[in-house]
């Protein structure tokens, strides 16, 4: 199914946000592509390397709409299609990939992973994910609330550490009351948490709160954010008065005397 047209969809991860965090070849991928999608939010990050291309501004919410909108301008042009962070983490990928498969379309794509907030959250804030860890997003547009509370009540006695992404907007605000109730119910009340907003891009702030503080007053959360709530071993580094940051040993103390 190889089309014959010179066109390709790029579609492209641009990390957190400071131009320095993305990969070489996301940067060149843009460089090279004739049209330029994504939210507004996004392309201001990257304005720089959009020079006087042509740009489609996308809003939020039309995600099925801008994918077949970029795969059919893809047959003929190179398309860059914007997502922050990874592409393939809760990111545009999916759909693009799901409908040129329903569609049976021969479009050639290339996905280009970018840091994807987790990972670049948690090297703001030392260690905190070392070894196994898991990821839930509290939105609730695409995934029914029932659902995202069965994944957390699972995610939670895993006793890894749990990062949530998309963990309140206007729209949703008691879904992160509501995970941290859950997650209250399975771990130490003192468990370490991190809330990282606007990591590696202007407006970034670093918090850190016991679990039980969180669930007292998460007014510092927002949709710019992602909230780390470390897993059984996790450990704040410094005291009480100067948290530095977090740790998860990854169990090396199990082996080795250090
Ligand atoms: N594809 C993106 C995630 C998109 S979902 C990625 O891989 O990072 C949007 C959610 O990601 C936000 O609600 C927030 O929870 C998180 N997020 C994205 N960028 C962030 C950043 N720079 N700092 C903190 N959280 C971020």
């Amino acid at each position: 199914m190889q089309s014959l047209n010179k066109g390709k969809l790029f579609i492209i991860g641009i990390g957190p946000g400071d131009t320095d965090f993305m990969i070489k070849r996301a940067s060149d991928a843009i460089m090279e592509s004739e049209i330029i999608i994504g939210n507004d939010f996004y392309l201001d990050l990257i304005k720089p390397l959009i020079g006087d291309k042509e740009v489609i501004y996308s809003s939020m919410g039309k995600e099925v709409e801008r994918a077949r909108r970029c795969i059919e301008l893809a047959e003929t042009k190179k398309v860059a299609m914007i997502s922050g962070g990874d592409p393939g983490i809760y990111g545009m990928a999916g759909i693009v990939i799901e409908i040129i498969k329903r569609d049976n379309s021969g479009v050639e794509y290339e996905v280009i992973p970018g840091v994807t907030a987790a990972t670049a959250a948690a090297s703001k804030t030392g260690s905190p994910l070392s070894g196994d860890y898991a990821t839930v997003s509290l939105s609730d547009l695409l995934t029914p609330i029932e659902i995202i509370e069965k994944r957390l009540d699972l995610a939670f006695q895993m006793g890894v550490p749990v990062v949530l992404y998309n963990p309140k907007s206007n729209g949703r605000p008691h879904n992160l009351a509501i995970a941290l109730e859950k997650a209250l119910k399975y771990k130490n009340k003192d468990t370490p948490v991190a809330v990282v907003k606007n990591s590696h891009r202007s407006g970034e702030e670093i918090r850190y709160y016991k679990l039980s503080e969180l669930f007292e007053d998460d007014e510092f959360v927002d949709m710019r954010s992602v909230v780390i709530i470390g897993g059984e071993e996790s450990e704040f580094i410094g005291d009480d008065e100067n948290i530095r940051g977090i740790v998860t040993p990854r169990g090396y103390d199990r082996k080795y005397v250090y």
